[in-house]
C-alpha cells in the first residue's frame, strides 16, 4: 500500500504529458498522455500515484494528518514552465503606450534614451530589498496562474556587476516564492549608453568582468544574447555565446524578432538551447532549427505589447519540425504573467492546436530551460507540481482566453501559500 499526504480525486481529464519523447516535435506535440477519471497522490512534494481513480482506492493509503480534495470534474496538468521572462526590474513603463499607440516602436523608444534605457536607470537605482520585493509580487501572481517553473533572465543593469548583483538575487527569490526559477545571464540585452558604437568593448567587458564570477558562483544557468541590429551583431553575440559556453553555461539567444538578423542560423550553427521570438525566421531559419533540435521559444503575445502587425509563427515552425515551446516573456515592454493566457494566444495568434500550445507550456518549455528531468510532467517520483482548473478537457484551457485555475500546487503545497512567505 502506498501512503500519500494528499490524494486528488475527480480529475475528469488528467493531461500527464508523461509519455513520448523530450522535445516533443511534430505529431508527438499533440500527445498529451491523458487519463480520464483520474485521482493522483502526493507524498513529500512527490508523486507517489497518477492513474485511475478505482486503481487509487485500491493501492494508496491517506496518511492520518493528509489532505483528500475533489477537484470536482476538473482537468489537470503539470504545472506550467515559462522559459522566457525578464521578471527582474524596477519600475514600469506604462506611460510609453501613448507613444506606442502613436506608432513609435521599441527600437525608436530605446533610441531616444527611453524604453529600456528607462527600465536601466530604475534597476539600477534600486535596492536589492526594492528589487526582491517587486519581483516577488509578479512571481506570486504568475504562480497562482498555474506557472511553478520559470526561467529569471538579467539585463536591466547593463554592466558586468551590476548583471552579477542582479543574478545573485534569484536564489533568494527562488526561496521566498517557493517556485522553482532558472537563472539567465542577459548582460547583452542592449548596448549601454556609456558603451554607444562601442558594443564589441561591452562584450569584451561582459566576457572579462562578468563570465567568470557568473560561472564560479554558479549564478547562471545559461546566458542569453539580444541578436538585432542596433543591439548585438551575429559575429558579437557569437563572440559571447562561445565565452559563455567555454565557461559551462547553456546558450540561447533573442533571433530574428524585428528583422532578420541571422540569429536562429547561429543558433543552430552553436547547438543553442533555443532560440527565441523568430517572427521573422524564414523557411530556411526553421529547417536549420529543426535540424539542429534548437528549441523556438515563442512568445505570442509580445508582437501585440508592440503593436507589431506580426504574429509568432508557431504553425510554421511545429509543421518544419522545430521543438516548440511558449512563455510570457514578461517585461515593462509586454507585461504579461499569465501563462493561460499565453496559451490561448499559442492558440488564437500563434495558431498551434491546443494539444500543442499544452505541450509548448510544459514539457517543451521545461527543455527549453534544461529542467525536464523536473519539471513538465506529472508522474511518479517528480515534484508535484500541478493546476487544477474547472473544466472538463485540458484543451479547454487554450480555448478560453486568460481561464485561471482553481487550485495549483507546488511540491504538493498549495500555492500561494495561506500565509505570506517570510521576508
Ligand atoms: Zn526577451
Amino acid at each position: 500500500m502506498t501512503r500519500a499526504d494528499l490524494i486528488v480525486t475527480d480529475i475528469a481529464d488528467l493531461a500527464t504529458m508523461a509519455s513520448g519523447p523530450v522535445p516533443r516535435v511534430g505529431a508527438a506535440m499533440r500527445e498529451l498522455g491523458r487519463l480520464s477519471r483520474a485521482a493522483v497522490a502526493v507524498d513529500q512534494g512527490r508523486f507517489v500515484f497518477v492513474g485511475s481513480e478505482a486503481r487509487c482506492r485500491k493501492e494508496v493509503r491517506l496518511r492520518t494528518d493528509g489532505v483528500r480534495w475533489s477537484a470536482g470534474g476538473g482537468s489537470v496538468v503539470p504545472g506550467f514552465v515559462d522559459p522566457h521572462t525578464h521578471a527582474l526590474f524596477a519600475g514600469d513603463r506604462s506611460a510609453e503606450l501613448d507613444l506606442k499607440i502613436a506608432g513609435a516602436s521599441y527600437v525608436e523608444i530605446a533610441g531616444r534614451g527611453g524604453g529600456l534605457f528607462q527600465t536601466v536607470r530604475a534597476t539600477r537605482g534600486a535596492s536589492a530589498v526594492e528589487l526582491l520585493r517587486a519581483a516577488e509580487a509578479r512571481l506570486v501572481r504568475m504562480g497562482a496562474l498555474g506557472t511553478t517553473t520559470c526561467e529569471v533572465k538579467s539585463g536591466y543593469a547593463l554592466t558586468p556587476a551590476g548583471e552579477v548583483r542582479l543574478l545573485g538575487l534569484v536564489k533568494g527569490l527562488a526561496r521566498r516564492t517557493g517556485l522553482r526559477l532558472v537563472p539567465t545571464f542577459l548582460g547583452a540585452h542592449a548596448v549601454p549608453l556609456e558603451f554607444t558604437d562601442r558594443a564589441d568593448d561591452y562584450i569584451d567587458a561582459l566576457i572579462r568582468q562578468a563570465l567568470p564570477t557568473i560561472a564560479r558562483r554558479r549564478l547562471a544557468e545559461f546566458c542569453d544574447v539580444f541578436c538585432e541590429p542596433g543591439f548585438f551583431s551575429v559575429a558579437q553575440s557569437e563572440r559571447l555565446l562561445r565565452a559563455a559556453q567555454a565557461v559551462g553555461l547553456g546558450l540561447k539567444i533573442h533571433a530574428d524578432e524585428f528583422v532578420r538578423s541571422g540569429g536562429a542560423a547561429l543558433a543552430a550553427r552553436l547547438g543553442c538551447r533555443s532560440a527565441d521570438h523568430l517572427l521573422e525566421s524564414s523557411p530556411n531559419d526553421r529547417e536549420l532549427l529543426a535540424k539542429a533540435g534548437v528549441t523556438a521559444v515563442l512568445l505570442p503575445l509580445t508582437p501585440l505589447a508592440s503593436f507589431a502587425s506580426r504574429s509568432s509563427p508557431g504553425r510554421a515552425m511545429v509543421d518544419a519540425g522545430v521543438p516548440v515551446a511558449v512563455g510570457t516573456d514578461l517585461s515593462p515592454n509586454s507585461w504579461v504573467e499569465s501563462m493561460p493566457l499565453v496559451l490561448a494566444h499559442s492558440v488564437y495568434s500563434a495558431r498551434l492546436t491546443p494539444a500543442e500550445a499544452l505541450t509548448a507550456a510544459t514539457v517543451n518549455a521545461a527543455h527549453a530551460i534544461g529542467v525536464s528531468a523536473e519539471a513538465g510532467q506529472v508522474a511518479v517520483g517528480r515534484p508535484a507540481d500541478f493546476a487544477v482548473f474547472d473544466v472538463p478537457s485540458a484543451e479547454r484551457i487554450p480555448y478560453q482566453f486568460g481561464l485561471a485555475p482553481v487550485r495549483v500546487y507546488r511540491r504538493g503545497i498549495r500555492f500561494p501559500p495561506a500565509e505570506p512567505v517570510a521576508t
